[in-house]
């Protein structure tokens, strides 16, 4: 069943793995810890705060804010041929953080932190396994699967 899901550093018997099922089926979703009710992005098995075990998957929005951006010149190994590009970092409205490309309804130019953003999913659909890389779009862009 999570053949799918990775092939680089996955453990299928991780508790969050119905994460990848929730992306495939167009939500995005974080963790709520049963014991105190601590959000996290992306969803953990267990609490960092009160080490609960227990957790339930929670729907994200995917608002958020930019903590910070950088303009890739000199890419890592597999990523050469896409520079330069801009990624950023987002703090998310439910709780959590992610790092995310400038998409196509966001200027790279007009990038600034503190700025409004949405953030979408996009999952490559082309390979057996899950991947997916989320993108900086304008507030309000939505997203769905098809
Ligand atoms: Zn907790």
């Amino acid at each position: 069943m999570f053949a799918w899901f990775g092939l680089v550093s996955f453990c299928p018997h991780t508790k969050v793995a119905g994460f990848a099922q929730h992306l495939k089926d167009g939500r995005l979703m974080g963790s709520r810890c049963d014991a105190c009710g601590r959000v996290s992005f992306p969803p953990r098995a267990d609490c960092p705060d009160c080490r609960g075990a227990e957790f339930t998957f929670t729907e994200y929005g995917g608002a958020g804010t930019v903590v910070t951006y950088t303009r890739i010149a000199a890419a890592p190994a597999g990523f050469e041929g896409r520079t330069p590009f801009t990624i950023g970092v987002v703090d998310l409205d439910e709780g959590g953080r992610l790092l995310a490309w400038c998409g196509e309804t966001l200027p790279e130019a007009g990038l600034q932190i503190g700025q409004r953003v949405q953030v979408v999913p996009r999952l490559f659909e082309d390979c057996e396994e899950i991947k997916v890389h989320y993108t900086l779009e304008a507030p309000g862009t939505t997203w769905a699967k098809v």
